[in-house]
């Protein structure tokens, strides 16, 4: 153990060993913050005797969570039950125990999508008479988000802006939009925190039990928590204090997304006798990187300065090309990988290509295919965003609790039985007047009027199926239950029927048979509902699969807290990167700023720049003006090609 705190330096050791009361760790990109948690933990166990059971770690993804449990099991060369995990894991895990202390709530509730999401909202509208013109689902979906984020309820929303007209109508749809998940037994992404807050605060007792449980909290990326997420974290730590925060302000990113750029500055506030250590020494990359990253962030203002050095040596130079468009950028890039990959026997998950936007991948993904380089996407459409999974995993939410309306719907008539429209208008009428669920509807299918004897026949056949399906369930394993769905429903043999595009589903739905059976072989517990939680909580940023050689390709906002031996940023052009948005607002030129300087820390040994003279992006062209980015990284430190 003893070399454990060897292989740290003297102020990480000193973050190590500050175990009692709160701790603030405030550093740089680089700078080991990662490594002080994954180390502290090992020394709470390993030397303070430590239950691993009163640990809980906050990371911000779960890739980020596997891999310090992965780290801090080697360094302790045992395994341990301790909680590292994203705040939506620990939540979730919280929730399946203590849920149904709030009134209207379900042990076994499903977790909602964005796609789920905007289905409901639509519905309210319809039900209110309001019109998605004026009011854009995907904008209630992130006002409602805000809302939440603030822990703001349908009442108080109401409270505080319903003088206005149409405010008052967006806490109407939010106030049916909560009425409608509820009864779907559902919570969204901003529930799941959000209840967890308000179970602990109309539950002394609850919340002094996980008090007691977690003595000892750390949050990774402290910067980039929101109101709601600092919380939750106040309330855990209130009795024991030994809460340690990392962050850095510098890599605060997702303000756009609620989060609160104070919660790290003010935590000197909150914890007046809160010890602050600062790292200055950066591990992951070259002087010239370092001194890029360093002169970008320099041009915002009113930052906490910081300087970070590091004994890497000088390292290479920069290296800038501007292509003509963006399909000569690609080419670049990937001519680039390819030579680098082959002459210097580099392997490809050393590179990393980011960019500002999603889009920007297609003409890179095109330029890979065609030189037949392999390469992995994170984020963008995922896998269990496709059609057929979404129908599968509906009937497996069927199948857990039939009573959600918004799944049965989905797969009544999937693949064709026989059910149409009319059908369900006639169920949804019954169901409306009688007050019951759209499920009981069809226990009633006899009694309804104007449905045709085929289809009660086929409504019969319909439950029949659901009810041997969760029989089923209730004995077998998640990936026996999807088999038996693909089966028994009938959605495979149509698919094998039909065109290529068909056979590919099919390839899909088999590969969620195989998704199951790695989940089952990763955790103990194979039940139906473990793998569905599971995959509801699999991030954009989670969706890396390790296994296969390649490029990597993301978002920046998706690569923190992530290295790699080379870097490409491509796109470095105003409008793009600076956004459009950041011209007219400082505070956004500001975040963009940071985002750049996320961008260059990622690189450990070299840098690649690009920009394209013309673009071609959302079917529009454009001839471009080179990134004011480019411009503030100091002249002798880059290479032009
Ligand atoms: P970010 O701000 O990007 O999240 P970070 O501050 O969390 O960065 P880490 O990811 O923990 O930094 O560390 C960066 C790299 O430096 C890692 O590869 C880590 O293993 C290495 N490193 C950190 N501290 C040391 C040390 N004392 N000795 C050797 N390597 C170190
Ligand atoms: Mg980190």
């Amino acid at each position: 153990m003893n070399n454990l705190l060897d292989s740290l330096n003297k102020q990480q050791r000193e973050a190590v060993v500050h175990t009692e009361g709160p701790l603030l760790v405030l550093a740089g990109a680089g700078s080991g913050k990662t490594r002080v948690l994954t180390y502290r933990i090992a020394y709470l166990i390993n030397e303070k005797n430590v239950y691993p059971s009163n640990i809980l770690a906050i990371t911000f993804t779960n890739k980020a969570a596997r891999e310090m449990k992965e780290r801090v099991e080697n360094l302790l060369e045992g395994s341990y039950d301790m909680w590292i995990s994203t705040f939506h894991s620990a939540c979730v895990r919280i929730l399946r125990m203590e849920i149904e202390k709030l009134q209207g709530y379900k042990k076994n509730f499903i977790i909602f999508d964005t796609d789920d999401q905007a289905k409901i909202i639509k519905e309210c509208l319809k039900e209110l008479n309001y019109n998605e013109k004026n009011f854009p689902p995907k904008e209630m979906i992130s006002s409602i988000s805000k809302a939440k984020d603030q822990l703001m309820t349908p009442g108080k929303f109401m409270d505080r802006y319903g003088r206005d007209f149409r405010l008052k109508k967006v806490a109407d749809i939010y106030s049916l939009y909560q009425k409608k998940l509820m009864e779907n037994n559902a919570l969204d992404f901003d529930d799941i925190l959000f209840k967890t807050v308000e179970l602990f605060q109309n539950n002394p007792d609850a919340l002094q039990r996980y008090q007691q449980k977690f003595k000892y909290i750390m949050v990774d990326e402290y910067q980039d928590t929101n109101y709601c997420q600092y919380m939750l974290i106040n309330l855990l730590a209130k009795s024991h204090r030994n809460l340690c925060v990392v962050g850095d302000d510098d890599q605060s990113i997702y303000s756009w997304r609620g989060a609160d750029i104070g919660n790290i500055l003010n935590f000197e506030k909150d914890f007046p006798d809160a010890k602050v250590i600062k790292l200055e020494q950066n591990y992951r990359s070259t002087q010239t990187i370092l001194d890029a990253a360093n002169s970008v962030i320099s041009k915002n203002f009113g930052r906490k300065s910081k300087r970070l050095w590091t004994d890497n040596g000088e390292g290479k130079a920069i290296i800038y090309y501007k292509a003509m468009d963006e399909r000569d950028e690609a080419d670049f890039i990937i001519g680039e990988i390819d030579r680098l990959a082959f002459q210097e026997q580099i392997s490809l998950n050393s590179f990393a290509i980011l960019y500002r936007t999603n889009a920007q991948s297609r003409a890179l993904e095109e330029m890979c295919m065609a030189r037949g380089v392999p390469y992995k996407i994170v984020g963008g459409h995922r896998f269990y965003d496709r059609m057929e999974v979404k129908d599968i995993i509906a009937y497996l939410r069927v199948i857990q609790d039939p009573e959600g309306d918004l799944s049965i719907k989905r797969i009544i008539n999937v693949p064709k039985r026989g059910i149409g429209k009319a059908t369900i208008d006639q169920l949804e009428d019954y169901a409306r007047q009688n007050g019951v669920s759209f499920y009981e509807a069809l226990l009633f299918a006899d009694n309804i009027d104007g449905i045709s004897k085929k289809a009660r026949n086929s409504i019969k056949d319909f439950v029949r199926l659901i009810a041997e399906l969760m029989d089923i369930a209730e004995n077998e394993s998640a990936s026996e239950v999807i088999n038996q769905v693909i089966l028994k429903s009938g959605y495979l043999e149509e698919l094998e029927k039909g065109d290529d595009e068909a056979q590919e589903r099919a390839r899909n739905i088999k590969e969620l048979i195989s998704a199951a059976l790695e989940y089952e072989e990763k955790n103990e517990d194979n039940s139906l509902t473990g793998f569905l939680e599971n995959m509801a909580l699999m991030s954009d940023i989670d969706g890396l699969k390790e296994d296969r050689e390649g490029i990597t390709m993301m978002t920046i906002h998706s690569a923190k807290g992530l290295e790699f031996p080379v870097v490409f940023i491509c796109g470095l052009e105003e409008g793009l990167f600076p956004t459009q948005r950041a011209f007219f607002e400082e505070h956004q030129l500001e975040e963009e700023r940071r985002l750049m300087y996320v961008a260059v820390t990622r690189a450990k040994e070299k840098l690649y720049l690009t920009s394209a003279f013309e673009r071609t992006l959302y079917g529009s062209t454009s001839y471009t003006m080179e990134s004011r980015f480019l411009r503030e990284i100091p002249k002798d430190l880059i290479m032009k090609v």
